[in-house]
């Protein structure tokens, strides 16, 4: 029998008025249940913002070392937690063991990096153009705000948009996705273990139709911080501005790395391999196109291949070289880009089925899968597959590799493999991506820098970590003091 687990509404949990939960499975084994969650209404949502609204001068007005110090706390608590969050992680995502645990650690660690923040939170004094005058700025809180996350990193990514939103003063209402709420909730058991006054956070399960809609469309909520495809944060943009709200979406990517001939091309495969494959290709920041040299093109995509050929595929919790897709619906999102592919005349070198021994048979597995012989204005070159899936492109020379690198909608993170150092820093200067890497696979950013895309990968009003996580966050006022 499993557990029925309910929203946190006010400091307390329960269930939604409709009465009505959903269940989530295990992706490597759909057999495997892991909870009941609520489905909740946009009148539960809206509970849970008035209880977040009506919390929000207190908490601001919290001196910042003490709302620190919940956070600290928080962060204790879940690593307290390590195994049980990273086994939960993979049994509902379906990351490797190995993947998961470096997620939680990762959530574990901003809580940390951001509780030191709320003690420095502030502002700055200027030198004023008069005598007896004292001109500075003060940071305030933005206010209650929703916060509405996508099921790729289920735990790191509300972590890094509660734990500044709360360093900062503000009050939130979580909403995760609906295909793996479990880990994120945890955080909410910690921040109440940790004493976080009711009210301060919220957390509801349900539809994004239903209940992330409602977390921007609220009279109470001064802004909304989403991350997720390009098509929704395009219509969550749209809507909170047309109420002039502050809005921050992250979304999709299709990040390129460029193979320059003067690269060791055994590490080339290593970056491009793993930063394709790695969460399944279910990263924003996944490799998915690679832009090779003619002059390597061919040894390249032979290895890349043999690569690919020799991941082990499983259930994460075994900790094997890739896991499942976290849905049926992301299978056959994949298995629809092969099509297109092969469609197009791309060459199909290896991969692009579901393994067919029969140990899959109950999980949403699909093989590693290789393109060749793709151009750039092809439809799997251009859009985000979001799965296991790598386009090779052959081009003439490093200014063809950056035009094609750049030939797409979005922005969010690129790479080059490369030794020569003219080319690394012309790339650097003109590839249109939010984080540009050298000699690195596009996948992983460490906590304490910006991260955020070009195009339409992000809104292009705000970045997430580091310093900078807490501007989305913070409202600022300027001071004049005349004594
Ligand atoms: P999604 O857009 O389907 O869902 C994201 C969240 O929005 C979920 O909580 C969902 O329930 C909610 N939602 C859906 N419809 C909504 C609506 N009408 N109103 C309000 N909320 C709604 O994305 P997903 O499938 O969960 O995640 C995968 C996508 O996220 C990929 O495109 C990936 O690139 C992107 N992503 C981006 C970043 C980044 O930082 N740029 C990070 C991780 C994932």
């Amino acid at each position: 029998m499993s557990d029925t687990y309910r929203n946190y509404c006010n400091g307390e949990w329960v269930e939604s008025e409709s009465g009505n939960t959903f269940s989530v499975n295990n992706p490597a084994d759909v057999e495997d249940i892991i909870g009941h969650f609520q489905l909740s209404t946009a009148a539960d949502a809206n509970q849970a913002i008035d209880a977040a609204s009506a919390a929000q001068p207190e908490w601001a007005a919290t001196p910042g070392v003490d709302r620190g110090k919940i956070l600290l706390e928080t962060a204790s608590l879940l690593e307290d937690r390590m195994d049980e969050l990273t086994k939960t992680l993979s049994r509902e995502e379906g990351k490797t063991r190995s993947e998961a645990a470096g997620e939680v650690q990762r959530a574990v660690d901003i809580f940390y990096y951001y509780a030191g923040k709320a003690r420095d939170f502030g502002g700055t004094i200027k030198s004023p153009s008069e005598p007896n005058m004292e001109l500075y700025t003060k940071s305030e809180p933005l206010g209650t705000v929703g916060l509405i996350t996508p099921w790729n990193y289920p735990i790191a990514i509300p972590a890094w948009k509660l734990a500044p939103a709360l360093a900062a003063g503000n009050t939130v209402v979580l909403k995760p996705a609906s295909e793996a709420p479990r880990v994120s909730q945890a955080i909410f058991e910690c921040l109440d273990e940790a004493g976080l006054p009711e009210g301060v956070a919220n957390y509801v399960t349900g539809s994004g139709s239903e209940v992330g809609s409602a977390l921007y469309q609220h009279d109470s909520i001064d802004g909304v911080s989403f991350t997720g495809s390009t098509t929704v944060g395009t219509m969550v943009a749209q809507s909170a501005a047309d109420d002039l709200k502050r809005v921050q979406c992250e979304m999709g990517g299709k990040n390129p790395t460029i193979v320059m001939p003067s690269a060791d091309l055994d590490e080339a495969v290593t970056i491009v391999g793993s930063g394709t494959f790695g969460t399944t290709g279910q990263s924003c920041t996944a490799t998915s196109r690679a832009i090779v040299h003619e002059d390597i093109y061919n040894e390249f995509t032979q290895l890349l291949t043999e690569y690919a050929e020799s991941l082990d595929i499983g259930p994460g919790l075994e900790d094997p070289d890739m896991g499942p897709h976290v849905s049926q619906d992301e299978v056959e999102s994949t298995l629809y880009y092969v099509d297109v592919g092969e469609k197009e005349g791309a060459t199909l070198e290896t991969g692009g089925s579901r393994p067919t021994d029969q140990q899959y048979d109950d999980g949403h597995f699909v093989e590693p899968t290789v393109f060749s012989d793709v151009t750039s204005d092809m439809q799997i070159a251009q859009e985000e597959i979001f799965g296991p899936v790598l386009s090779i492109i052959e081009v003439a020379d490093f200014e063809e590799a950056l035009a094609v690198a750049n030939d797409v909608q979005f922005g969010l993170s690129s790479s080059i493999v490369t030794q020569d150092l003219t080319e690394a820093n012309q790339f650097i200067d003109d590839i249109e991506a939010g984080v540009a890497k050298v000699n690195e696979k596009t996948t992983g950013l460490e906590l304490h820098v910006p991260f955020g895309g070009y195009k339409n990968s992000s809104t292009n009003t705000y970045r997430e970590q580091g310093d900078a996580g807490l501007d989305f966050f913070t409202t600022t006022k300027t001071v004049y003091l005349n004594y």
